[in-house]
């Protein structure tokens, strides 16, 4: 399927190979809470030191803004990636400039290295093409595993493919593949969960979505604003007033093209944001002005699980509800766990994808009986829209 170069294609030994990963892992005191995205890449760097490649990763955390942010360092995650790796990892600190220069230079073949947060400088966001020159100059390969930043056109992701030799690495190849296998023509009836709190830039994968997909179903924070939307009084709830206007319009686009959108019909509701908080589950049309809500309620839970049990394909990106707090992980845990029955039953095909979602599937005990978990959230969605992403399209247009 692949139109692109893999590493097997690339004569690796004794060159530099420029590894674009995406490590922006989450973090908790000062430590990778999560190590899904390390762990995955780890095998394009083995394959590639293995050749005799001196291996040099590049990738963001967090949203610097061009800025050189203290907290949003790569250096833990070098830390992290050493330990993965179970070899040394060397740090720049700087991703281009002297210390950059002296770190590749004094690199050994089958050497790993790891390059400062490329987003402490604006020319990555903004795709400039000087900065990819002067990235390039560090390497003699690239190679792309970032598959979950590959819809946007960064320097590291997308003009740096353009100024090297360019091929995907192991992930960013087997999420393609698994992707392609799962969904590439999904057998119907097809669910889409969608949920979290990243409202707005869900809404327009949405629209898109509901040309794609039999079924919608709503949760977690976007649940609420279409419920704003709809009129009913979300309390203190997460909720993106703005955007009632494009959850009405969505809502219109989806019955246009014969796709159901699922709203919650229960709703838990709590004064406060606190594991084990006082809580009830209220109908939609009954949450007090003083509470949020925190998670879906018990009629709404049963109905996904029934409209699940009817799907014969389910994508999955956002919690139902605050899944980190005890109860409000109640609704993501049983559509968890109902999703992972029914594929280990044969019936369901289930891909998600998302880094709270993959965290939320993994504590509800639900990721291993998945057909398949992605390292992707955005660019998840937008492989399912049936979006170009400018970072695969750029290896496509290299090969
Ligand atoms: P992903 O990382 O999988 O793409 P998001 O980042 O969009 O997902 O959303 C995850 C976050 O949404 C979690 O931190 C969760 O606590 C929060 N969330 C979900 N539902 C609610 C809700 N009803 N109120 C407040 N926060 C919510
Ligand atoms: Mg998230």
């Amino acid at each position: 399927m692949s139109k692109f170069k893999t590493i097997d294609d690339l004569n690796v030994a004794g060159k530099r190979v420029l590894l674009r990963a995406d490590l922006n892992v989450p973090m908790q005191d000062g430590k990778p809470s999560d190590t899904t995205r390390i762990d995955r890449t780890v095998q394009t760097i083995k394959d590639l030191t293995a050749r005799g490649a001196k291996v040099i990763i590049l990738s963001h955390f967090g949203r610097p803004k061009g800025q050189v942010v203290a907290e949003m360092t790569l250096k833990p995650i070098a830390v992290a990636m050493a330990s993965a790796l179970g070899r040394d990892v060397a740090f720049a600190t700087d991703t281009i400039g002297d210390s950059a220069k002296a770190v590749v230079g004094a690199m050994n073949d089958g050497d790993v290295a790891m390059l400062e947060n490329v987003r402490f400088h604006a020319e990555e966001t903004d795709n400039d093409d000087g900065f990819a020159t002067t990235l390039a100059s560090l390497g003699d390969f690239f190679v792309n595993d970032a598959f979950s930043t590959a819809h946007r056109a960064h320097a590291s992701t997308e003009a740096l493919a353009r100024k090297l030799p360019a091929a995907a690495g192991r992930l960013m190849q087997a999420e393609l593949e698994a992707l392609g296998a799962a969904l590439g023509t999904p057998v119907k009836p097809v669910a889409a969960v969608v949920g979290g709190a990243k409202v707005s830039t869900k809404m327009e994968v949405l629209g898109n979505l509901s040309k794609k997909v039999d079924m919608i179903i709503i949760g977690g924070g976007m649940a609420n604003t279409f419920l704003f939307a709809q009129g009913h009084d979300v309390g203190k709830s997460l909720c993106e007033k703005d955007m009632a206007d494009e959850a009405l319009a969505i809502i219109a686009s989806a019955a246009a093209n014969g796709c159901e959108i699922v709203l919650p019909v229960d709703v838990v509701v709590s004064a406060e944001f606190a594991a084990n908080a006082a809580n009830q589950a209220v109908d939609i049309d009954a949450i007090p002005a003083d509470k949020m809500a925190l998670d879906i309620g018990p009629k709404t839970i049963a109905d996904v699980e029934n409209r699940l049990a009817g799907c014969k394909t389910l994508v999955w990106n956002g919690p139902f509800g605050a899944f980190e707090i005890a109860p409000f992980d109640k609704g993501t845990n049983a559509a968890a766990q109902a999703a992972a029955r029914l594929t280990k039953a044969g019936t369901l095909t289930s891909v998600a994808g998302g880094g709270d979602t993959v965290a939320a599937l993994v504590q509800a005990g639900a990721a291993d009986d998945f057909s398949y978990i992605s390292t992707a959230g955005g660019a998840f969605l937008e492989w399912i829209e049936g979006k170009t992403l400018p970072g695969v399209a750029a290896l496509e247009n290299n090969a």
